[in-house]
Protein backbone atom coordinates (compact mmCIF):
# COMPACT_ATOMS: atom_id res chain seq x y z
CA UNK A 1 0.00 0.00 0.00
CA UNK A 2 1.41 3.38 -0.83
CA UNK A 3 0.28 6.21 1.34
CA UNK A 4 -0.72 9.76 -0.58
CA UNK A 5 -2.24 12.63 0.57
CA UNK A 6 -4.59 14.65 -1.89
CA UNK A 7 -3.96 17.31 -4.83
CA UNK A 8 -5.44 19.72 -2.32
CA UNK A 9 -2.79 19.05 0.13
CA UNK A 10 0.18 19.08 -2.03
CA UNK A 11 -0.85 22.25 -3.64
CA UNK A 12 -0.93 23.62 0.20
CA UNK A 13 2.53 21.88 0.58
CA UNK A 14 3.70 23.38 -2.50
CA UNK A 15 2.54 26.99 -1.89
CA UNK A 16 4.09 26.71 1.90
CA UNK A 17 7.45 25.30 0.63
CA UNK A 18 7.26 28.26 -2.06
CA UNK A 19 6.87 30.71 0.69
CA UNK A 20 9.31 28.90 3.12
CA UNK A 21 11.90 29.14 0.27
CA UNK A 22 11.10 33.27 0.58
CA UNK A 23 11.26 33.75 4.19
CA UNK A 24 12.64 31.08 6.48
CA UNK A 25 16.19 31.93 8.61
CA UNK A 26 18.89 30.98 6.89
CA UNK A 27 20.86 27.86 8.30
CA UNK A 28 23.65 30.27 9.15
CA UNK A 29 21.52 32.52 11.16
CA UNK A 30 20.54 29.46 13.43
CA UNK A 31 24.03 28.72 13.78
CA UNK A 32 25.12 31.74 14.57
CA UNK A 33 21.95 32.13 17.60
CA UNK A 34 20.54 29.23 18.52
CA UNK A 35 18.49 29.58 21.58
CA UNK A 36 19.78 28.84 24.92
CA UNK A 37 16.57 28.20 26.47
CA UNK A 38 12.80 27.47 26.08
CA UNK A 39 12.11 31.19 26.24
CA UNK A 40 14.77 33.02 24.75
CA UNK A 41 13.71 34.71 21.88
CA UNK A 42 16.96 35.59 19.46
CA UNK A 43 16.97 37.88 16.96
CA UNK A 44 16.30 35.57 14.10
CA UNK A 45 13.49 34.15 16.23
CA UNK A 46 12.02 37.96 16.75
CA UNK A 47 11.49 38.24 12.97
CA UNK A 48 10.94 34.93 11.84
CA UNK A 49 7.69 34.39 14.30
CA UNK A 50 6.33 38.23 12.96
CA UNK A 51 6.53 36.52 9.22
CA UNK A 52 5.26 33.37 10.03
CA UNK A 53 2.07 34.85 11.61
CA UNK A 54 1.71 38.05 9.17
CA UNK A 55 1.55 35.41 6.65
CA UNK A 56 -1.12 33.08 8.58
CA UNK A 57 1.81 30.22 8.40
CA UNK A 58 2.42 30.33 12.46
CA UNK A 59 -0.72 28.34 13.64
CA UNK A 60 -2.11 27.37 9.96
CA UNK A 61 -5.33 26.02 11.39
CA UNK A 62 -6.34 29.26 13.16
CA UNK A 63 -8.18 31.91 11.77
CA UNK A 64 -6.15 35.45 10.14
CA UNK A 65 -6.30 37.50 12.87
CA UNK A 66 -4.51 34.89 14.96
CA UNK A 67 -1.32 33.95 12.58
CA UNK A 68 -3.28 31.50 10.79
CA UNK A 69 -5.34 30.32 7.69
CA UNK A 70 -7.97 28.45 8.72
CA UNK A 71 -6.18 25.15 7.03
CA UNK A 72 -7.34 21.73 7.72
CA UNK A 73 -5.82 19.04 10.16
CA UNK A 74 -3.76 17.39 7.51
CA UNK A 75 -2.63 20.59 5.94
CA UNK A 76 -1.16 20.96 9.12
CA UNK A 77 0.29 17.62 9.71
CA UNK A 78 2.38 18.63 6.04
CA UNK A 79 2.94 21.98 7.05
CA UNK A 80 4.70 20.78 10.72
CA UNK A 81 6.35 17.83 8.34
CA UNK A 82 7.88 20.19 5.75
CA UNK A 83 8.90 22.70 8.56
CA UNK A 84 10.95 19.42 10.17
CA UNK A 85 12.56 18.08 7.28
CA UNK A 86 14.13 21.82 6.54
CA UNK A 87 15.45 21.52 9.83
CA UNK A 88 13.73 24.97 10.88
CA UNK A 89 12.23 25.54 14.43
CA UNK A 90 8.45 27.43 14.16
CA UNK A 91 9.23 29.05 17.25
CA UNK A 92 11.88 28.82 20.45
CA UNK A 93 9.11 29.51 23.10
CA UNK A 94 6.99 26.13 22.39
CA UNK A 95 5.19 26.29 26.05
CA UNK A 96 4.36 30.12 24.86
CA UNK A 97 2.83 29.73 21.73
CA UNK A 98 1.87 25.59 22.20
CA UNK A 99 0.18 26.05 25.14
CA UNK A 100 0.20 29.66 26.85
CA UNK A 101 -1.01 31.76 24.21
CA UNK A 102 -3.87 29.49 22.99
CA UNK A 103 -4.75 28.99 26.69
CA UNK A 104 -5.36 32.82 27.13
CA UNK A 105 -7.44 32.81 23.84
CA UNK A 106 -9.74 30.38 24.96
CA UNK A 107 -10.19 32.03 28.46
CA UNK A 108 -8.69 34.87 29.01
CA UNK A 109 -10.01 38.63 28.18
CA UNK A 110 -9.43 40.65 25.32
CA UNK A 111 -7.10 42.85 27.00
CA UNK A 112 -5.64 39.85 27.77
CA UNK A 113 -5.12 38.41 24.26
CA UNK A 114 -3.92 41.62 23.22
CA UNK A 115 -1.47 42.39 25.63
CA UNK A 116 0.20 38.77 26.17
CA UNK A 117 -1.29 35.97 23.69
CA UNK A 118 -1.01 37.74 20.34
CA UNK A 119 2.66 39.58 21.39
CA UNK A 120 3.89 35.75 22.19
CA UNK A 121 2.29 34.22 18.54
CA UNK A 122 4.66 37.33 17.03
CA UNK A 123 7.59 37.11 19.24
CA UNK A 124 7.84 39.66 20.63
CA UNK A 125 7.09 38.57 24.57
CA UNK A 126 7.88 35.03 25.86
CA UNK A 127 5.91 32.68 28.65
CA UNK A 128 6.81 30.00 30.76
CA UNK A 129 4.87 27.86 32.63
CA UNK A 130 4.74 27.94 36.41
CA UNK A 131 2.67 24.77 37.22
CA UNK A 132 5.48 22.40 39.42
CA UNK A 133 6.39 22.74 42.85
CA UNK A 134 8.87 20.88 45.22
CA UNK A 135 5.50 18.38 46.43
CA UNK A 136 3.24 18.68 43.17
CA UNK A 137 4.22 17.57 39.91
CA UNK A 138 2.05 14.34 39.05
CA UNK A 139 -0.07 15.00 41.77
CA UNK A 140 -0.58 18.48 40.27
CA UNK A 141 -3.58 19.21 42.27
CA UNK A 142 -1.60 19.76 45.58
CA UNK A 143 0.11 22.62 44.51
CA UNK A 144 0.53 24.99 47.65
CA UNK A 145 1.77 28.69 45.68
CA UNK A 146 -0.96 30.77 47.31
CA UNK A 147 -3.04 33.70 45.29
CA UNK A 148 -4.81 36.03 48.05
CA UNK A 149 -6.93 39.13 46.58
CA UNK A 150 -6.30 42.66 48.19
CA UNK A 151 -8.47 45.11 46.76
CA UNK A 152 -7.43 45.36 43.37
CA UNK A 153 -4.22 43.34 43.63
CA UNK A 154 -3.48 40.04 43.72
CA UNK A 155 -0.57 38.48 46.41
CA UNK A 156 1.21 36.11 45.80
CA UNK A 157 3.54 33.71 47.45
CA UNK A 158 5.10 30.21 46.79
CA UNK A 159 8.05 28.31 44.90
CA UNK A 160 7.76 26.85 41.83
CA UNK A 161 10.08 24.55 40.40
CA UNK A 162 11.29 23.02 36.80
CA UNK A 163 9.89 26.05 35.31
CA UNK A 164 11.15 26.00 31.67
CA UNK A 165 13.03 29.11 30.45
CA UNK A 166 11.72 30.99 33.79
CA UNK A 167 14.95 33.57 33.48
CA UNK A 168 14.74 34.43 29.81
CA UNK A 169 10.78 34.36 29.69
CA UNK A 170 8.66 37.78 30.17
CA UNK A 171 5.79 36.83 32.18
CA UNK A 172 4.73 33.46 33.84
CA UNK A 173 1.26 31.67 33.94
CA UNK A 174 1.30 30.63 36.96
CA UNK A 175 -1.18 27.80 38.69
CA UNK A 176 -2.33 29.26 42.29
CA UNK A 177 -4.07 28.06 44.97
CA UNK A 178 -7.12 30.84 45.23
CA UNK A 179 -9.16 28.65 47.96
CA UNK A 180 -7.71 26.45 50.74
CA UNK A 181 -10.85 25.22 52.11
CA UNK A 182 -12.47 23.24 49.42
CA UNK A 183 -11.47 20.07 47.56
CA UNK A 184 -8.09 20.81 46.17
CA UNK A 185 -8.86 20.27 42.10
CA UNK A 186 -11.26 23.28 43.01
CA UNK A 187 -9.29 26.00 44.79
CA UNK A 188 -7.10 26.77 41.65
CA UNK A 189 -6.36 29.89 39.92
CA UNK A 190 -4.34 30.61 36.91
CA UNK A 191 -2.59 34.44 36.96
CA UNK A 192 -0.08 36.40 34.84
CA UNK A 193 2.87 36.96 36.46
CA UNK A 194 5.43 39.70 34.67
CA UNK A 195 9.02 37.87 35.57
CA UNK A 196 10.33 41.31 36.85
CA UNK A 197 7.50 41.97 39.36
CA UNK A 198 8.86 43.21 43.10
CA UNK A 199 9.35 39.97 45.26
CA UNK A 200 10.21 36.68 41.79
CA UNK A 201 13.11 35.27 42.30
CA UNK A 202 13.90 32.96 39.22
CA UNK A 203 17.11 30.76 40.26
CA UNK A 204 18.34 28.46 37.62
CA UNK A 205 19.23 25.14 37.99
CA UNK A 206 22.71 23.21 37.29
CA UNK A 207 21.82 20.30 35.04
CA UNK A 208 23.51 17.07 34.53
CA UNK A 209 23.91 18.18 30.67
CA UNK A 210 25.21 21.39 29.16
CA UNK A 211 25.25 22.77 32.87
CA UNK A 212 26.23 26.00 31.44
CA UNK A 213 23.03 26.80 29.47
CA UNK A 214 20.47 25.86 32.10
CA UNK A 215 16.63 25.51 30.78
CA UNK A 216 14.67 24.47 34.26
CA UNK A 217 14.73 27.08 37.33
CA UNK A 218 13.23 27.20 41.01
CA UNK A 219 11.18 30.35 40.69
CA UNK A 220 10.12 31.74 44.67
CA UNK A 221 7.42 34.39 44.86
CA UNK A 222 7.28 36.72 48.17
CA UNK A 223 4.60 38.86 48.55
CA UNK A 224 4.60 39.38 44.65
CA UNK A 225 1.59 41.92 44.00
CA UNK A 226 -0.03 42.01 40.43
CA UNK A 227 -3.15 43.44 39.48
CA UNK A 228 -6.30 41.45 40.30
CA UNK A 229 -7.16 41.94 35.95
CA UNK A 230 -3.89 39.15 35.44
CA UNK A 231 -6.77 36.12 37.06
CA UNK A 232 -7.22 34.21 33.92
CA UNK A 233 -10.85 32.89 33.43
CA UNK A 234 -12.70 32.09 36.71
CA UNK A 235 -11.85 32.15 39.57
CA UNK A 236 -11.15 28.72 41.24
CA UNK A 237 -11.52 27.41 37.42
CA UNK A 238 -7.87 26.38 37.10
CA UNK A 239 -8.27 22.83 37.25
CA UNK A 240 -10.34 22.78 34.37
CA UNK A 241 -8.00 24.98 32.30
CA UNK A 242 -4.91 22.71 33.22
CA UNK A 243 -6.69 20.42 31.27
CA UNK A 244 -7.27 22.45 28.17
CA UNK A 245 -4.34 24.21 28.53
CA UNK A 246 -2.76 20.98 27.87
CA UNK A 247 -5.07 19.27 25.65
CA UNK A 248 -3.48 22.07 22.94
CA UNK A 249 -2.10 20.37 19.93
CA UNK A 250 -2.26 16.98 21.41
CA UNK A 251 -3.92 15.72 18.03
CA UNK A 252 -0.30 16.60 16.29
CA UNK A 253 1.95 16.48 19.55
CA UNK A 254 2.68 12.71 18.35
CA UNK A 255 4.07 13.93 14.81
CA UNK A 256 7.02 16.29 16.61
CA UNK A 257 7.83 12.81 18.79
CA UNK A 258 8.09 10.82 15.48
CA UNK A 259 9.63 12.95 13.56
CA UNK A 260 12.93 13.11 16.16
CA UNK A 261 13.14 9.32 16.70
CA UNK A 262 12.94 9.04 12.59
CA UNK A 263 15.62 11.94 12.43
CA UNK A 264 17.55 10.44 15.91
CA UNK A 265 17.91 6.98 13.48
CA UNK A 266 18.88 8.23 10.53
CA UNK A 267 21.83 9.54 12.55
CA UNK A 268 22.15 5.99 13.95
CA UNK A 269 22.29 4.43 11.01
CA UNK A 270 24.98 7.23 9.28
CA UNK A 271 27.06 5.68 12.61
CA UNK A 272 26.96 2.66 12.59
CA UNK A 273 29.84 1.57 10.12
CA UNK A 274 32.03 3.69 12.96
CA UNK A 275 30.36 2.43 15.69
CA UNK A 276 30.81 -1.53 14.77
CA UNK A 277 33.83 -1.31 13.46
CA UNK A 278 35.50 -2.38 17.01
CA UNK A 279 32.39 -4.85 17.95
CA UNK A 280 33.75 -9.03 17.39
CA UNK A 281 30.99 -10.76 15.45
CA UNK A 282 28.76 -11.93 17.86
CA UNK A 283 27.83 -8.67 19.11
CA UNK A 284 27.85 -7.20 15.32
CA UNK A 285 24.28 -9.78 15.19
CA UNK A 286 23.65 -8.95 18.30
CA UNK A 287 23.68 -4.74 17.73
CA UNK A 288 21.84 -5.46 14.47
CA UNK A 289 19.07 -7.09 15.73
CA UNK A 290 18.66 -4.50 17.89
CA UNK A 291 18.84 -1.89 15.15
CA UNK A 292 16.18 -3.83 13.21
CA UNK A 293 13.74 -3.96 16.25
CA UNK A 294 14.12 -0.06 16.62
CA UNK A 295 13.56 0.39 13.17
CA UNK A 296 10.37 -1.66 13.43
CA UNK A 297 9.03 0.17 16.34
CA UNK A 298 10.02 3.61 14.39
CA UNK A 299 8.15 2.82 11.68
CA UNK A 300 5.25 1.33 13.58
CA UNK A 301 5.09 4.35 15.86
CA UNK A 302 4.12 6.76 12.33
CA UNK A 303 1.66 3.86 11.49
CA UNK A 304 0.04 3.97 14.73
CA UNK A 305 0.29 7.85 15.20
CA UNK A 306 -1.45 8.21 11.61
CA UNK A 307 -4.09 5.75 12.48
CA UNK A 308 -5.39 7.33 15.39
CA UNK A 309 -4.59 10.75 13.18
CA UNK A 310 -6.82 9.43 10.37
CA UNK A 311 -10.08 8.55 13.12
CA UNK A 312 -9.57 12.26 14.74
CA UNK A 313 -9.90 14.08 11.80
CA UNK A 314 -13.21 12.06 11.22
CA UNK A 315 -14.26 13.05 14.26
CA UNK A 316 -14.02 9.43 16.50
CA UNK A 317 -11.87 8.83 19.45
CA UNK A 318 -8.67 8.02 18.96
CA UNK A 319 -7.12 5.68 21.74
CA UNK A 320 -4.22 5.34 20.13
CA UNK A 321 -3.34 8.99 21.05
CA UNK A 322 -3.14 7.99 24.47
CA UNK A 323 -0.53 5.62 23.24
CA UNK A 324 1.90 7.67 21.50
CA UNK A 325 3.76 9.64 24.41
CA UNK A 326 5.03 6.93 26.33
CA UNK A 327 5.42 4.71 22.87
CA UNK A 328 7.70 7.43 21.12
CA UNK A 329 9.84 8.80 24.37
CA UNK A 330 9.94 5.16 25.43
CA UNK A 331 11.77 4.76 21.93
CA UNK A 332 13.90 7.15 21.54
CA UNK A 333 15.62 6.05 25.45
CA UNK A 334 16.09 3.22 23.71
CA UNK A 335 17.88 4.16 20.64
CA UNK A 336 20.20 6.57 23.06
CA UNK A 337 20.93 3.95 24.93
CA UNK A 338 21.79 1.76 22.52
CA UNK A 339 23.79 4.34 20.69
CA UNK A 340 25.91 5.39 23.57
CA UNK A 341 26.36 1.55 24.67
CA UNK A 342 28.13 0.86 21.06
CA UNK A 343 29.73 3.72 21.22
CA UNK A 344 31.43 2.70 24.62
CA UNK A 345 34.06 5.59 26.71
CA UNK A 346 33.46 7.93 23.28
CA UNK A 347 30.28 8.72 24.84
CA UNK A 348 31.19 10.45 27.68
CA UNK A 349 32.54 13.63 25.25
CA UNK A 350 30.39 16.40 26.57
CA UNK A 351 29.05 18.71 23.80
CA UNK A 352 29.41 22.58 23.66
CA UNK A 353 25.71 23.30 22.40
CA UNK A 354 22.07 22.44 23.84
CA UNK A 355 21.56 19.94 20.93
CA UNK A 356 22.72 16.49 21.72
CA UNK A 357 24.59 13.83 19.39
CA UNK A 358 23.29 10.45 19.40
CA UNK A 359 26.01 8.15 20.82
CA UNK A 360 26.46 10.57 23.50
CA UNK A 361 25.66 9.67 27.29
CA UNK A 362 24.19 13.33 27.27
CA UNK A 363 21.60 12.64 24.60
CA UNK A 364 20.86 9.19 26.60
CA UNK A 365 20.24 11.51 29.80
CA UNK A 366 18.21 14.44 27.36
CA UNK A 367 15.82 11.56 26.72
CA UNK A 368 14.87 11.53 30.17
CA UNK A 369 12.81 15.20 29.80
CA UNK A 370 10.03 13.42 27.23
CA UNK A 371 9.76 10.41 29.78
CA UNK A 372 9.06 13.04 32.78
CA UNK A 373 7.77 15.94 31.63
CA UNK A 374 4.09 16.72 30.44
CA UNK A 375 3.13 13.38 32.92
CA UNK A 376 5.60 10.64 33.16
CA UNK A 377 5.31 7.28 31.80
CA UNK A 378 4.19 5.84 34.60
CA UNK A 379 1.65 8.50 34.65
CA UNK A 380 0.96 7.63 30.94
CA UNK A 381 0.38 4.19 31.64
CA UNK A 382 -2.01 4.55 34.60
CA UNK A 383 -4.33 6.84 32.06
CA UNK A 384 -4.18 3.71 29.65
CA UNK A 385 -5.08 1.67 31.89
CA UNK A 386 -8.15 3.78 33.10
CA UNK A 387 -9.02 5.38 29.87
CA UNK A 388 -7.85 3.30 26.99
CA UNK A 389 -8.40 -0.02 28.66
CA UNK A 390 -11.20 0.49 31.54
CA UNK A 391 -9.26 -1.39 34.26
CA UNK A 392 -10.10 -0.60 37.46
CA UNK A 393 -7.80 1.99 39.81
CA UNK A 394 -6.04 0.04 42.31
C1 LIG B 1 12.50 18.73 30.81
C2 LIG B 1 11.39 19.11 31.75
C3 LIG B 1 10.75 20.32 31.58
C4 LIG B 1 9.72 20.69 32.47
N1 LIG B 1 9.14 21.92 32.31
C5 LIG B 1 8.17 22.30 33.18
C6 LIG B 1 7.60 23.61 33.07
O1 LIG B 1 7.95 24.40 32.20
N2 LIG B 1 6.66 23.96 33.97
C7 LIG B 1 6.24 23.12 34.97
O2 LIG B 1 5.37 23.51 35.72
N3 LIG B 1 6.79 21.89 35.10
C8 LIG B 1 7.75 21.47 34.24
N4 LIG B 1 8.33 20.23 34.37
C9 LIG B 1 7.96 19.40 35.52
C10 LIG B 1 7.18 18.18 35.16
O3 LIG B 1 5.86 18.51 34.82
C11 LIG B 1 7.26 17.24 36.37
O4 LIG B 1 8.61 16.83 36.49
C12 LIG B 1 6.38 16.03 36.22
O5 LIG B 1 5.03 16.40 36.28
C13 LIG B 1 6.68 14.98 37.31
O6 LIG B 1 6.59 15.57 38.57
P1 LIG B 1 7.80 15.43 39.62
O7 LIG B 1 9.08 15.73 38.95
O8 LIG B 1 7.41 16.22 40.82
O9 LIG B 1 7.82 13.87 40.00
P2 LIG B 1 6.79 13.09 40.99
O10 LIG B 1 5.39 13.47 40.66
O11 LIG B 1 7.30 13.34 42.38
O12 LIG B 1 7.07 11.62 40.56
C14 LIG B 1 8.24 10.89 40.98
C15 LIG B 1 8.15 9.49 40.39
O13 LIG B 1 6.96 8.82 40.89
C16 LIG B 1 6.15 8.40 39.81
N5 LIG B 1 4.73 8.58 40.17
C17 LIG B 1 4.16 9.70 40.69
N6 LIG B 1 2.83 9.51 40.87
C18 LIG B 1 2.56 8.26 40.43
C19 LIG B 1 1.37 7.49 40.33
N7 LIG B 1 0.19 7.98 40.70
N8 LIG B 1 1.46 6.23 39.81
C20 LIG B 1 2.66 5.72 39.41
N9 LIG B 1 3.83 6.41 39.49
C21 LIG B 1 3.78 7.65 39.98
C22 LIG B 1 6.51 9.31 38.65
O14 LIG B 1 6.23 8.71 37.40
C23 LIG B 1 8.01 9.50 38.86
O15 LIG B 1 8.71 8.39 38.35
C24 LIG B 1 9.34 19.82 33.51
C25 LIG B 1 9.99 18.59 33.66
C26 LIG B 1 11.02 18.23 32.81
C27 LIG B 1 11.70 16.91 32.99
Amino acid sequence: MKLRFDASVEAFRAEFLEWLEQNRPSADELAAEPARSSAHLPSWARGWAQRLFDAGWLIPGWPPELGGRNAGAVETLVYLEELNRHNIPRTTNPQGVGIIAPSLIDYGTQEQIDRYAIPVLRGELSACLGMSEPDAGSDLASLKTRAVFDGDSIVLNGQKVWTSGAHDADFCFMFCRTDPDVPKHRGISIVLVPMDTPGLTVRPLKEIIHPHLPDLNEVFLDDVMVPAENLVGELNNGWRMANGALAHERNLVWLMAVLGNESAFANLLEMLPQLLQDCTLSEQTSAIDDLVGLHVDTVAARCLGYRGFARYTKGGTAPEQALMKVYTSEIRQRLALFAAELAGPASLKPSAKRHTDVGTLEDFYSTFASTISAGSSEIQRNIIAEKVLSLPRS
